[in-house]
């Protein structure tokens, strides 16, 4: 499987197709052939920087986990934790942990911090977060149900202001329907709350 999935790459096929061969070759479910391409690409590409670290002679390496909603429990719990190169264990603390598992690593020098910012997920946005964010602290900060309303308050807020804005415009029909129109927005927001 390994060599398969290697000479795919090289041939500079996407997911998908790559599946599609390995599911006729294997007459797998195409769901399982996806899977199969998924972690193995994962486990190739986390190979590579494992032989990259140790070449650069890298000590340490950092877990890191996607930021989204859909990252496992394994690899939240594993993310921004360090671990010596030597004692890396594929499935246990070095990725993929699981079927289908998305975290890559990174090199870590002792003192050196983490800079720079990384990219996270919130409601199908993508956004920057500083390095030093783990999973945790982007859960709580972004995740949780609270922030959630706030996000969401922000933009009600900025929509009916937009509104508001537009409503001078408007010949008084069209005011006097657009002012239903929010008066129903605003009372579904608070039946969803
Ligand atoms: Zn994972």
């Amino acid at each position: 499987m390994l060599f398969f999935t290697g000479s795919c790459i090289h041939q500079g096929l996407d997911v998908r197709e790559m599946s599609r061969r390995i599911n006729d070759v294997m007459s797998s479910g195409y769901k399982n052939a996806v899977r199969l391409v998924r972690t193995e690409m994962n486990f190739v590409s986390n190979q590579a920087a494992a032989e990259s670290f140790d070449e650069a002679g890298i000590l340490y390496y950092e877990f890191i986990a996607v930021l989204d909603n859909r990252t496992s429990k394994m690899c939240q719990s594993r993310d921004g934790e360090v671990y010596p190169m030597s004692e890396k264990s594929v499935g246990f603390n070095y990725p993929p942990l699981h079927p289908r598992c998305r975290s890559t690593v990174a090199p870590y020098v002792e003192g050196s911090g983490r800079l720079g910012s990384r990219i996270a997920k919130v409601n199908g946005k993508r956004l920057h977060v500083p390095e030093s964010m783990t999973y945790s602290e982007f859960k709580e900060k972004y995740l949780t149900a609270g922030n959630k309303t706030a996000l969401s308050n922000i933009n009600i807020e900025s929509t009916l202001k937009k509104m508001a804005a537009q409503l001078e415009k408007l010949t008084p029909e069209e005011a006097a329907a657009i002012r239903n129109y929010t008066q129903v927005l605003e009372r579904s927001e608070l039946i969803q709350r």
